[in-house]
């Protein structure tokens, strides 16, 4: 990864003040088809309606943005790292086209029972991405679909915007009928759509919500 073409997050927004740092995002269920066999192939990356827009409007706040993705596939022997490499080039190759970016993209390759420090819910990739850019992970926000999105940006202390597109749908949403600060919103379109809205209200973009302790969430999914 080239640091020196990450764009700096100080300069040209009039709102850079309330920016978050860099935004994190997932990737299956937040801008690509989940499936239940994993993406293995370029063929079998699907975006969902308005993700590749989405990215590209997300790219104007002229801030990093990081993917951050389990790929279990990899420990599970159902994909090499080379095939998510190049399955990760293509996206970046359709967001590039689309007019947005991804400037870095970290993976988690193990499996569950490996027990290891960087698969979500463990904060290890937001933890290495703010090592790495130096970003205060308390000015960074995360957007994914799942529980363990959820917890993974509790636990680094980012500001997460829970979609609606991913197969943990009705478990966030009751959720957040018990937990009412908790940012959920149709999809990745419309997590943009609350940046811009806090922002246009002169509201830090992290602020939306206390940082709940993180054994509070049960991990369901
Ligand atoms: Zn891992």
């Amino acid at each position: 990864m080239d640091l020196t073409r990450l764009p700096p997050h100080t300069l040209g927004n009039p709102h850079r003040k309330l920016l978050p740092q860099a935004v994190f995002l997932d990737r299956d269920g937040t801008i690509n088809v989940e499936r239940a066999d994993y993406v293995k192939s370029i063929g079998e990356l699907v975006f969902l309606a308005g993700a590749l827009a989405a990215i590209s409007n997300l790219s104007r706040f002229e801030i990093p943005i990081v993917l951050i993705t389990n790929q279990s596939a990899i420990g599970r022997g159902i994909v090499t790292p080379e095939q998510i490499d190049s399955i990760h080039a293509h996206l970046r190759a359709c967001v590039r086209a689309a007019g947005g970016r991804i400037d870095a993209i970290y993976t988690c390759p193990h499996r569950p029972d490996e027990g290891c420090a960087c698969r979500k819910p463990k904060p290890g990739l937001l933890l290495d991405a703010a090592a790495d850019l130096h970003l205060d992970l308390r000015q960074c926000v995360f957007i994914g679909d799942s529980i363990a999105d959820l917890n993974a940006a509790r636990a680094a202390g980012c500001q997460p915007i829970m979609v609606g597109t991913g197969r943990q749908a009705q478990a966030l949403a009751r959720l957040a009928e018990i937990e009412h600060s908790l940012v959920l919103v149709a999809d990745l379109s419309a997590a943009v759509e609350w940046m811009h809205r806090r922002l246009a209200a002169g509201l830090h973009v992290c602020d939306a919500a206390p940082v709940l302790e993180t054994g509070a969430v049960s991990q369901r999914g």
